[in-house]
């Protein structure tokens, strides 16, 4: 028998032909990435400074996945009645949002990406104001391959006061080519809603190749850390985020991850579950700031108490230090008996102070949480009271924040060549090195709850937009809120940047007010409770 000895291109190799476009990263255009894994010839790689996950190298057509019903995922009525579902609670949510903020509701929601026919039935999404976008196959590939958004822009009318992108902009690589032509084709006052599969979810760690929604048509797989720079790029700020929960039959489920749709489909109690499954799907809400570069204000917090030796020379300091941009600083006194409100008051007047007096001592987070009512710059910075860590680091820990890189910034007091210096303590070694390791444990610990990899979470140099703040309350009182705010605002969906900054260790003789076993075993123990509780 004759054998044919020509080459027949399998899809996959089809599929790795066609991918001819090798790009930097789509969110912050590094070129610098880790391979993932491959999936019908289509490679994943991580991007190492934003940690965006991204098909490269890209191109050729793309299967137009925003047609719900030609992909035959949601065949079943019950699938596609719990789709319809799904998006009433998400437009609801956003809507809601909105209306809080604005005080009155949202004239029209414009949505655009993944489309399904039931969705222009529904009287709920109707009577939100919603309307629906198809995306045909030609203006599909024109976004995919060029990021061009004729179409999008062309379904405005002009009333909309939310757009809301459904799993849209995972479709190609030029994202921040989206974004730039939606800021610019958008009122300032029009939001934006995201809807994206979560590449940071539980779901898509686990999984990792065999999640469903790391989907080879797709381009380019975000998170709400992501997203955020993303937007910030276009000068928007994100105002909520939070997971999906997507309501879906365990037939379809089970079919998505690839264990038997037969058997799921023909063993009719499986197939009549109906169960909401976190299957990573997150929405994201941004909004405008109105003069975003004008209105850049510092805003630093300064907790004293009981600093008599320091206080004139640090606030001095904290005052004569110049910044690239206006700033104040909030002192919050409480009530010292060592003669330090005395000092404190000697400074009522200057310009850009706000003095803040307590009537007792409630702890050193009690303080800054009191400053922070205050606040009303675009940054804030809180700074101890004494001279352990360098104001001239300030210029490098704003930098990246000002240029929109990132919106929250750890200073590293490990991240040097001398990166034993936070406890060196010559008249109680012993404590120091406990001091050095409870830091390295603390990171770990940090990293391994939260998906970070920072080298020092402890760092007094927490710098970071007030946004990371909104919606998120803070409760402690002492030390330990240090943790609070790094823990929620990671939470809230902000990532740190680590810059590397200068410390000098005070001594416990020196007056050093942090007690080991009282102050440390309680922050260690809520980085479990802000993880898994409130
Ligand atoms: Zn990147």
């Amino acid at each position: 028998m004759a054998r044919s000895f020509t080459f027949e291109a399998t899809p996959a190799v089809r599929a790795a032909r066609e991918r001819s476009a090798f790009v930097n990263c789509p969110v912050c255009d590094s070129n610098v990435s880790g391979y993932l894994f491959h999936k019908r010839g289509v490679r994943f790689v991580r991007c190492f400074a934003c940690g965006l996950v991204y098909v490269n190298p890209t191109g050729g057509e793309g299967t137009n996945y925003f047609d719900v019903a030609a992909m035959h995922t949601h065949e079943d009525a019950r699938d596609r009645a719990a789709y319809v579902d799904d998006m009433v609670g998400v437009i609801t949510r956003m809507v809601e949002q909105f209306t809080r903020e604005r005080g009155r509701k949202p004239r029209a929601v414009t949505v655009v990406g993944r489309y399904l026919k039931e969705l222009d039935a529904s009287q709920d999404l109707k009577a939100m104001g919603a309307r629906f976008v198809q995306t045909s196959n030609v203006e599909f590939q024109a976004l995919r391959l060029q990021g061009d958004v004729t179409a999008l822009v062309a379904s405005f009318k002009g009333d909309e006061d939310i757009v809301i992108l459904n799993e849209f902009l995972e479709a190609t690589a030029y994202v921040r080519r989206v974004v730039e032509e939606l800021a610019a084709k958008t009122s300032q006052e029009t939001w934006i809603g995201v809807i994206f599969a979560n590449a940071q979810s539980l779901p898509a760690r686990t999984l990792r190749r065999y999640w469903p929604r790391y989907y080879d048509m797709k381009s380019a797989f975000l998170s709400a850390p992501n997203l955020a720079q993303l937007f910030a790029t276009a000068a928007y700020t994100m105002v909520a985020q939070r997971p999906v929960p997507s309501n879906v039959s365990a037939a379809y489920f089970m079919e998505r991850v690839g264990i038997g749709s037969k058997l799921a489909s023909t063993v009719s109690p499986l197939r009549d579950l109906q169960a909401r499954i976190p299957a990573g799907v997150q929405e994201a809400l941004f909004r405008r700031d109105t003069n975003a570069q004008a209105a850049e204000k510092l805003s630093i917090i300064l907790p004293i108490f009981n600093e008599a030796r320091y206080a004139a020379d640090v606030i001095e300091a904290v005052l004569e230090k110049e910044v690239r941009i206006p700033k104040e600083v909030i002192i919050v006194e409480s009530n010292s008996t060592d003669g330090t409100r005395e000092i404190v008051k000697t400074f009522e007047g200057r310009p850009g102070v706000t003095i803040l007096y307590e009537d007792k001592p409630s702890g050193k987070g009690h303080a800054v949480r009191t400053g922070l009512k205050h606040v009303t710059g675009s940054i804030i910075l809180i700074q101890d009271s004494d001279f352990e860590y360098d104001l001239d680091d300030y210029d490098a820990l704003l930098e990246p924040i000002l240029q929109r890189k990132t919106s929250f910034v750890l200073g590293s007091r490990s991240l040097g060549l001398d990166d034993w210096k936070v406890r060196k303590y010559s008249s109680t070694p012993v404590r120091g090195f406990l001091m050095n390791f409870a830091q390295v444990g603390f990171a770990k610990t940090f990293n391994a709850l939260y998906q970070q990899d920072v080298t020092d979470v402890n760092t007094m140099f927490k710098v970071f937009r007030s946004e990371c703040l909104n919606g998120v309350e803070l409760v402690c009182d002492g030390f330990n809120l240090d943790i609070e705010l790094a823990c929620k605002i990671v939470k809230n969906g902000y990532e740190p940047m680590e810059v590397p900054v200068n410390y000098v260790s005070r001594g416990f003789d020196e007056g050093k007010k942090i007690n080991f076993w009282k102050d440390a075993w309680p922050s260690y123990a809520a980085f479990f409770r802000y993880r898994f509780g409130s």
